[in-house]
């Protein structure tokens, strides 16, 4: 089977270039044979930092955070001072994208860039995941909800010298990333990365295991996949990534389709 134009552009855009032998049909799984050529970065824009005010979520317990609205959220991220993060910070990083995309896109911390800016995945990753993005016809930037994503992080502040998140300050940030979900309400999450896993599954296997599966959180439908900044130093792994897309969207197509007609007695 040869790829359709549509998945050929996706290849282009995450930087996938593809040789088969001349004699040879392409293959119909990229992973077995795809040699990769890094793409080129594409830049994109800022968002003002939220201003600040004091409230923290209550980890594990009837928190506050459940049942505040967008604006109260956005407060409440600004002023958090929960953990040790709040201190080496120099701006609490909410998410951005559309408040009811139909795909919520789930990654691990801010970085320095992300940090410095106030805005998710805004570094080389960041640059590799919209073109990701761009591949499936989505984007950050103002669009439709089924066009526009929703981006947000396990921890809303940066770790210093990006060192990874520990189990309390995921623990502590949960609340937000749930309250996000369910104003979003998503019709697919895509997790990327061992920390978005570890906080929306409660799992700590490794993505290879968790990947190419439809996996469930609160009933939405959460698909797996590697992190970019993972995919930056494993580019052959971009093959892999490319199939949890279509994954995605396949579950979104799945979602948009009319539903069947009930049979007639
Ligand atoms: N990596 C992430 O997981 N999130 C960001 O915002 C930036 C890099």
């Amino acid at each position: 089977m040869r790829w359709s134009d549509r998945q050929q552009a996706m290849l282009r855009e995450m930087g996938l270039r593809l040789w088969a032998p001349a004699d040879a049909p392409m293959a119909e799984h990229p992973a077995a044979d795809a040699v990769v050529a890094p793409a080129m970065a594409t830049p994109v824009a800022a968002t003002p930092a939220p201003a600040l005010t004091l409230q923290a979520p209550v980890p594990g317990g009837a928190s506050p955070v459940a049942t505040m609205d967008w604006p109260a959220l956005r407060d409440a991220v600004a002023g958090c001072r929960a953990c040790g993060l709040c201190d080496s910070r120099r701006h609490t990083v909410f998410g951005v994208g559309h408040p009811r995309a139909h795909l919520m896109v789930v990654g691990e911390a801010p970085g320095e860039q992300e940090d410095q800016r106030g805005e998710p995945f805004v570094g080389a990753a960041g640059q590799l995941l919209d073109r990701m993005l761009a591949a499936l016809g989505l984007t950050r930037d103002e669009a439709p909800p089924e066009r526009q994503v929703f981006i947000a992080n396990t921890l809303k502040c940066r770790p210093p010298h990006n060192r990874n998140p520990s189990a309390e300050e995921l623990a502590t940030c949960q609340p937000f990333l749930e309250r996000q979900v369910a104003l979003v309400q998503p019709r697919v999450i895509l997790a990327m990365g061992a920390f978005a896993v570890r906080s929306l599954l409660g799992s700590d296997a490794p993505i290879g295991r968790l990947r190419g599966q439809v996996h469930h959180w609160r009933g939405v439908p959460l698909v797996v996949t590697y992190h970019p900044a993972y995919l930056l130093r494993q580019p052959a792994d971009k093959a892999r990534a490319w199939d949890d897309l279509c994954l995605a969207a396949s579950c979104l197509d799945a979602q948009t389709l009319p539903a069947p007609a009930p049979a007639r007695a």
